[in-house]
């Protein structure tokens, strides 16, 4: 391996330093990996594991049925709804913690649709960020074929110019999964409202890494995962927000007897309750989402625009650091240099980029690999720090150079 630039190596170090996320390390499960794969499952605060044995041990095991009602299992997709509200900008009430992020999509649209149908039964499109993560495609054709919609795939930055008089709901990614992309959701917002639409935003790469503000841009429905940047562990539950100006109307798809406005009436007619409630549907999974309260803790007093500050230095560091050690032309970035159209991540395309990233998991620096030839690197401002970010780019260097790698390299993954 190639020896550190000194110039990189110490600016790390000092950046380090002056870092006022640092602590929050401490609030992680960490070894000496480099872990940039957050974007994809987040990693295990420290705080989960007791809480956890906790829930079993005692709720669970000693408390038993009780606990719906005295371990406040019951209202927990509300009371966790509104911990993840703090983080994506939306006043109590909206959000709750419920289903994966595939099924609020399809709640999202359907209701999304059926709000919009019900002034105007004219608006029968559907607009589909072309790009998405293609669960959100796939769900969004079943969703348009259920409601007698065409569905329109459209790039996500040409969805405001797209939107027209017979669009009803457009349904666009904040930030692209591939290329980390940051898409225009204050602009985006306003043209969809402009034409008469509703918009459904998929926050899953962008919560917990930079400021959403759901209300302040007046969004109408969301959905989102947790096992991302808000570390809930795998298969924590998702979320879905819809405004407050929407609930009465919002007429979910899957109405189960957790979102009735009596659940324990046992009626055999539904009716909706109010608020964020009707968006639940069955029995919550309530070990996951335990755990997923459990890891929000570590949000307290934390900041989302301290968080987008750190992003964006890490990401800006990491870029310089490729291109000070990478040999020219091996590798070239896919995710935008300006600020405003960034996440939280860096994409590279490199030929041989499945082998290179099994190479950099043996040799302790934890990425992805997306088909055909896309190096993802997620930036997690709460536990990762600059020197990590330094070493990254170094190892990755050393790999496309084709030098050798120390045997049992630090953090080495069978
Ligand atoms: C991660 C991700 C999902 C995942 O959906 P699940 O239902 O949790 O599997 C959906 N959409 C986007 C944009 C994602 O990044």
């Amino acid at each position: 391996m190639s020896e550190p630039n000194v110039t990189l190596a110490e600016e790390a170090a000092k950046l380090d330093a002056a870092d006022e996320l640092r602590a929050k390390r401490a609030d992680f499960v960490l070894d000496d990996t480099v872990y940039l794969d957050g974007n994809s499952l987040g990693a295990l605060p420290a705080a989960v594991p007791a809480r956890l044995a906790d829930v079993v041990a005692r709720e669970w095991g000693q408390l038993r049925i009780r606990s719906w009602e005295e371990s406040g299992w019951w209202t927990a997709p509300e009371r966790i709804g509104d911990r993840v509200g703090r983080i994506v900008g939306a006043a109590p009430g909206q959000v709750v913690v419920t289903d994966s992020t595939s099924v609020n999509v399809f709640k999202a649209l359907v209701g999304g649709v059926r709000i919009v149908q019900a002034r105007d039964v004219s608006r029968d499109e559907i607009l589909v960020d072309e790009s998405t993560f293609p669960t959100d495609g796939y769900i969004a054709e079943s969703a348009a074929r259920l409601t007698g919609c065409t569905l329109r795939p459209v790039p996500a930055p040409e969805m405001a110019a797209a939107v027209g008089p017979r669009t009803a709901v457009a349904l666009v990614n904040h930030v692209d999964y591939r290329t980390g992309r940051l898409h225009d959701l204050p602009g985006t917002t306003t043209a969809v409202h402009a034409a008469g639409a509703l918009v459904v935003w998929d926050l899953c790469h962008s919560a917990g890494a930079l400021p959403v503000g759901l209300d302040a841009h007046g969004v109408d429905l969301a959905v989102g995962c947790t096992y991302k940047y808000l570390n809930g562990g795998p298969g924590s539950p998702a979320y879905l927000y819809v405004a407050r100006e929407h609930q009465p109307r919002f007429d979910s798809p899957l109405p189960g007897w957790n979102s009735h406005a009596d659940p324990f009436g046992m009626a055999p007619a539904y009716t909706p309750a109010d608020g964020a409630v009707r968006g639940r549907v069955g029995t919550p999974d309530i070990l996951s989402m335990l755990a997923l309260e459990a890891a929000l803790d570590v949000w307290d007093g934390v900041s989302t625009a301290a968080v987008r500050a750190k992003s964006l230095a890490l990401t800006d560091f990491f870029l310089r650091c490729v291109d000070t050690y990478v040999p020219a032309g091996r590798v070239e970035s896919v995710t935008p240099a300006a600020h405003e159209r960034r996440g939280s991540q860096i994409a590279l395309r490199c030929a041989d980029a499945g082998e290179a990233m099994a190479e950099l998991i043996r040799r302790g620096v934890v990425g992805d690999f997306r088909r055909p030839d896309v190096l993802r690197f997620g930036f997690t401002p709460l536990y990762t720090g600059f020197a990590d970010t330094e070493r990254a780019a170094r190892v990755l260097a050393a790999v496309l150079a084709g030098e050798p790698g120390e045997a049992g390299a630090p953090g080495e993954v069978a």
